[in-house]
């Protein structure tokens, strides 16, 4: 693993770099969160070896135990995946950020008065709203849900692209949504958008959060 891996995650920093470069932007207001969904924690113990500081999950408890396993390290977790209400609390008790926040049940679940975590409002971009992330007319009551809830501080909005449209466009609808956001939160500026295979036009969009999985850590085990 060791050799591709690192070769795998120099690429990916590679165009990260040429597309904020293209972007006229610095790739150092870019957060890399590389996507270990499904691989062992020995492989977030790896990626920290080579300078990985931020890492994203998608399911509790899956992402609880490589939190536990890896604690020594000092990390930054993310919590991407879709999340029922019966394990937010959990998840807000070892994430230091949910990027999947897209219900107020949700909201009322990760608030805590204990504990503080970033948030970040999810925004389905698909007419299928089992894909999760609020719809576009939900946006601005759902902002205010997190703005008024303990526990949580809004840093912005995320979204998937769909895969049968053109990135770049699903990218400026979630830019014209955070402006939205803004209004009522002007320090919700963060933009966290941009996977494996189209984390270019994310960065030409405005991204600030990559969630890269695949690109870096290979095809997932199954
Ligand atoms: C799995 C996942 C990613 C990373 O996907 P890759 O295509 O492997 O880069 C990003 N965001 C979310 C929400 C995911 O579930």
């Amino acid at each position: 693993m060791g050799a591709e891996l690192e070769s795998r995650l120099a690429g990916v920093r590679e165009g990260i770099a040429g597309a904020a470069s293209a972007a006229g932007r610095s790739a150092d207001e870019l957060t890399l969160i590389v996507v270990t969904k499904f691989h062992p924690a020995s492989l977030v113990r790896e990626l920290h070896g080579l300078g990985v500081t931020d890492v994203g999950e998608n399911r509790h408890p899956e992402a609880r135990d490589k939190v536990e396993a890896t604690a020594d390290l000092g990390l930054t977790w993310h919590f991407i995946g879709q999340l029922q209400t019966n394990k937010a609390k959990q998840v807000a008790r070892y994430a230091d950020a949910v990027h999947s926040i897209d219900r107020p049940e949700l909201v009322s679940a990760l608030s805590s008065e204990t504990r503080t975590i970033d948030g970040f409002v999810q925004i389905n971009l698909t007419a299928d709203a089992g894909r999760g992330g609020t719809s576009d007319a939900d946006l601005e009551a759902i902002v205010e849900r997190v703005l008024d809830a303990p526990g949580i501080v809004l840093r912005g909005v995320m979204a998937v692209a769909p895969l049968d449209a053109d990135p770049r466009a699903a990218f400026a609808t979630v830019r014209r949504a955070s402006e939205r956001v803004q209004k009522l939160a002007p320090n919700a500026q963060a933009l966290s958008m941009g996977m494996s295979h189209d984390y270019r036009e994310a960065i030409l969009e405005g991204a600030t959060h990559l969630r890269i999985g695949t690109a870096i850590t290979g095809n997932r085990p199954v």
